[in-house]
């Protein structure tokens, strides 16, 4: 199976260094959940791998299929199935929950093609319908059963006063369409409620399987009780401090993550 490969990649935003060293492995099948204070740089992180520009990467590596992906571009990237689930996903008045996912499958399959760098500069919103319309309903169909999502929510303009809740059901059943062999789910640090919270849980675990490895990004120990990880990764200051099973989830929970700050000297 497919596998992203980290290894000691140090990032900067506007000169800071916020990535200083960060090491992982996620494999197609497997659940990792990473956790760590605000500010430790979870979110940083999933953009790097994502390659948004406004990173810079410094040292390390990232490899997706045995390939260094490092100099791809995002689109690019998303082509070879790596999928970001996005903290605050645009709002799009006018164009619909379905014509949103329409579009968004068709730039993944544009990847079966080998499309060079700046070749294709329409790149997302590519008007090549190179997904038949009976294919992409009956595709559609299937994940909104899978997902329990209704005709109604796929017509409604994308995002257009979406609650918390709905646009996360949004990101999900694109993640769901689009089948990605990895995922990197990037939770929001505040304002994600229960209603929501269930949202994500139920989807994650309706889509999980062989296929699919996940990053969950999460502040809420919450979640782990519904989404059972096969890692738990506490990130501290641009590191990974600590690795373990889902036991580990239930440590922090009773502990904080205080415990776990590096001391000064280590940091330096
Ligand atoms: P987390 O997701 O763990 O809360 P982030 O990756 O969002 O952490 O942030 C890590 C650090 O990088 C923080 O100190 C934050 O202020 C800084 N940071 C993140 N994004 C930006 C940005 N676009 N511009 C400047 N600083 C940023
Ligand atoms: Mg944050
Ligand atoms: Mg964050």
């Amino acid at each position: 199976g497919s596998e992203l490969v980290i290894k000691n990649l140090h990032a900067n935003i506007e000169g800071k260094p916020i990535l200083r060293g960060v090491d992982l492995v996620v494999r197609q099948g497997e659940i990792h959940a990473l956790m760590g204070p605000n500010g430790s740089g979870k979110s940083t992180l999933a953009n790097v791998i994502m390659g948004n520009p406004q990173y810079e990467v410094t040292d390390g590596e990232i490899w997706f299929k045995g390939e260094n992906i490092l100099e791809y571009s995002p689109d690019r990237r998303a082509r070879m199935r790596l999928f970001l689930a996005f903290q605050y996903p645009m709002s799009i008045p006018g164009v619909s929950v379905a014509n949103f996912l329409r579009r968004a499958l068709e730039a993944v399959r544009e990847g079966n093609k080998p499309v060079e760098e700046g070749e294709n500069p329409t790149g997302r919103m590519s008007k090549r319908k190179t997904v038949p319309p009976g294919e992409f309903r009956k595709l559609l169909q299937e994940k909104m059963r899978l997902l329990k999502v209704d005709n109604s929510f796929i017509n409604r303009s994308i995002n257009d006063g979406f609650s918390g809740g709905e646009k996360k059901r949004a990101e999900i059943l694109q993640m769901a369409l689009l089948e990605p062999e990895i995922a990197l789910m990037d939770e929001t640090d505040s304002g994600l409620d229960i209603d929501a919270l269930r949202i994500v849980s139920e989807s994650v675990n309706a889509i999980t399987g062989p296929n699919l490895g996940i990053l969950l990004i999460t502040h809420y120990q919450r979640m782990l009780n519904y989404i059972k990880p096969d890692f738990v990764h506490v990130m501290f200051n641009g590191r990974i401090v600590k690795s373990g099973g889902k036991d580990l989830a239930l440590e922090l929970e009773e502990k904080g993550y205080e415990w776990l700050k590096p001391s000064d000297e280590e940091n330096e």
